[in-house]
């Protein structure tokens, strides 16, 4: 066993230093042509990463805008969703998957997530479907993919468009497909945090369907394909051209990063044994990239301070749920609306994860929780 005072140094439940340490000079290499080049937004490191990026997914485009937020927004857009219109979201994500449903007028309806995989309950989807209902947006959350056939067939009953969420799952597979090509569109974050993050902000939206892949080369700029010519009125939403370079580096490194996350989960999996710790349940369908490896303590503030004075610093992804956030008080949800997610809320923490963990340091967590009473 691994004793405490063999490992002094702080683990954090991510540090981006170690792997940007490590490809800061092929990066530095690129920054510099887009530079030479004054390739600063938009242009042809943008056009590189869009098409790495699509065959990456799968699919035939990809757009780069400047965030994920833009990325929901505009998929909403292009969707034609609007005021007076309702989206299915879940509960429990990222708050960032119901702005874009927002800022387009529309309102988001969210359903709770399952009590043990925590992504979006398909059983509960039809009871908050109403004629004013145009998509459902599935998140596939921390990495791991939701039910999309569950959530395909719903749609095709319904006749409702599907957005994928894919900001935490960048190269996640739903049996055996990398994610981004299951609906309409999947939006994608490469906020710096996430498995993909740029040097700097920066989304994307995939699409097999041409005319989606136009609306959103317009809407991104300024509603216009032609210079000064505008079609609707649109967003400066597009892609920095540094930003782009350092994606183009990082996509090459993505797939060894996830395997060595997918390892580390496997480690956590197998080495967490004590009952007072759940784990995210791993559908058979899921091959998950682990953006978070969350976990439940029925005391969760208790766990975390113990793991804290073993140097241990988790996460929290997310302490309050969507229906229950300030910013959504005017649609009414209370307390026990979507009790799965609220569970989560207040139990849950995000273990260290990310690709530079040291067996050592994965062992030493195992270490610390196995003796946690
Ligand atoms: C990060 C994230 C977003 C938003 O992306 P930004 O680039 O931060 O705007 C949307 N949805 C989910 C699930 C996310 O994790």
């Amino acid at each position: 066993m691994i004793t405490e005072a063999k490992l002094q140094r702080k683990i954090n439940c991510l540090d981006l230093r170690q792997q940007h340490q490590k490809i800061k000079k092929e990066i530095f290499e690129l920054f510099e042509k887009v530079y030479e080049t004054t390739s600063f937004s938009g242009g042809p490191y943008v056009e590189q990463f869009e098409k790495d990026f699509a065959s990456f997914c799968g699919t035939t485009h990809a757009v780069g805008v400047n965030n994920g937020t833009s990325a929901l927004h505009l998929a909403m857009l292009a969707l034609g969703v609007g005021a007076g219109d309702e989206v299915i979201v879940p509960a429990n994500t990222f708050i960032a998957t119901a702005w874009g449903v927002s800022h387009t007028g529309a309102t988001p309806v969210f359903v709770d997530c399952t009590p043990d995989t925590w992504e979006i309950d398909v059983s509960k989807i039809e009871e908050r479907i109403t004629a004013k209902t145009k998509a459902i947006i599935g998140v596939h959350l921390y990495g791991q993919p939701f039910d999309v056939d569950g959530v395909k067939e719903i749609c095709a009953r319904h006749d409702l468009f599907l957005v994928e969420d894919a900001a935490q799952a960048q190269g996640a597979e739903y049996k055996g497909l990398v994610v981004g090509g299951f609906g309409d569109m999947a939006c994608f974050s490469f906020y710096p945090g996430k498995n993909l993050g740029a040097c700097g902000e920066a989304g994307g939206i995939t699409t097999n369907n041409q005319a989606y892949y136009d609306r959103l080369l317009s809407l991104r700029n300024h509603g216009s394909t032609v210079r000064y010519y505008h079609d609707e009125i649109g967003f400066n939403m597009r892609m920095g051209g540094l930003e782009s370079a350092s994606l183009i580096i990082k996509l090459k490194y993505l797939n060894e990063w996830n395997n060595r996350r997918r390892e580390i989960a496997k480690v956590y999996q197998q080495g967490i044994t004590n009952p007072k710790i759940k784990m995210q349940a791993q559908p058979s369908w899921s091959n998950s990239i682990y953006h978070l490896f969350v976990v439940t303590s029925e005391n969760r503030d208790h766990l975390n301070k113990y793991l804290n004075e073993h140097n241990i610093f988790p996460g929290l992804h997310y302490p309050v749920p969507c229906h229950l956030q300030k910013a959504y008080r005017h649609l009414e949800y209370k307390k026990g609306d979507c009790p799965n997610a609220e569970y989560l809320a207040q139990h849950c923490l995000s273990l260290p994860m990310y690709a530079e963990l040291t067996d050592e340091e994965v062992n030493y967590v195992i270490d610390v929780l196995k003796n946690y009473v």
